[in-house]
């Protein structure tokens, strides 16, 4: 009976026809390995549920989180970066910021929103490591300062998520003048009163840990998220000593009194909004 005869060896099925589920449908945690529903991992916050690792989110999966049903008014969305030094490296400055608009949908590496948390009202400016590496330019420090006015003028608290490898070196000076700018709405915002909170999230490096990220009435960090100002090489090269053990996690950071508490993403809403409560 040769039909019940495997004539070929194996089963041959080509690797794109392979798939079980479709695309998009699970996520892999890149910490231990396990699988889980994509819609899990969402209702997670984006946390891992066997291991609670915090993946690495944007601004519009913050909005989502925090903002009451999802709900919020952009502020300043069309704010675009110029081309103060004519930068050129491997590209042109200019082509680069296209290039990076249109892979990540975003108009720069930050976002200032309001609306209501936990009926509260907030001002909110997040930062996305998608577009280039969440450095900071003009454009960032602009929408945070802008950010801060609308918290003056409307009486609101303000909430900064900071996610960067520091200053954008395409704008040079420009770029470090946003920490000093930064710096002065904020204290603008102390002597009104209004409370300022700073959430570091993985990674928050360089000229963002060294203003506003570290200037609020309270910072603030997810788990395990790297926190430090210049990398663990250099330190070593300057201090000439071995640098201890998780050195620059936000545990160790904690521990060295540089934070006043971690927060796990899924408690973040209701940690924000008790004390913001608390403060009024
Ligand atoms: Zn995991």
């Amino acid at each position: 009976m040769s039909w019940f005869k495997r004539t070929d060896k194996g089963i041959q099925t080509p690797t794109e026809m392979k798939r079980e589920a479709p695309d998009g449908l699970w996520y892999q945690c890149p910490n231990c390995k396990k699988a889980m529903h994509t819609r899990e991992h969402k209702l997670n916050a984006f946390t891992c549920i066997n291991c609670n690792y915090h993946e690495k989110i944007g601004s519009e999966a913050y909005f989502q989180i925090l903002f009451d049903e999802g709900e919020y008014t952009e502020l300043d969305e069309n704010l675009r970066s110029g081309d103060p030094l004519k930068f050129t490296d491997t590209k042109s400055y200019v082509d680069r910021v296209r290039a990076t608009e249109k892979k990540s949908g975003l108009k720069d590496a930050a976002r200032t929103a309001y609306g209501k948390m936990d009926e509260l009202d907030i001002v909110i400016t997040c930062m996305d490591f998608s577009f280039i590496g969440g450095s900071m330019g003009s454009v960032v420090g602009e929408k945070i300062a802008r950010g801060i006015d609308y918290a003056l003028k409307h009486k609101m608290p303000f909430l900064m998520i900071s996610k960067s490898g520091g200053a954008r070196m395409m704008e040079a000076g420009f770029s470090l003048m946003q920490m000093a700018k930064t710096s002065a709405r904020l204290a603008q915002l102390s002597e009104a009163g209004l409370p300022y909170i700073s959430l570091l999230t993985d990674p928050t490096t360089g000229g963002v840990t060294a203003s506003y990220a570290m200037l609020g009435d309270f910072n603030i960090s997810e788990p395990e998220a790297l926190i430090g100002f210049a990398g663990p090489r250099v330190i070593k090269e300057t201090i000439g000593k071995e640098l201890p053990k998780g050195f620059q996690t936000a545990e160790f950071v904690l521990d060295h009194g540089f934070l006043d508490f971690i927060v796990d993403r899924k408690d973040l809403k209701d940690k924000l909004a008790s004390l913001l409560k608390m403060l009024q």
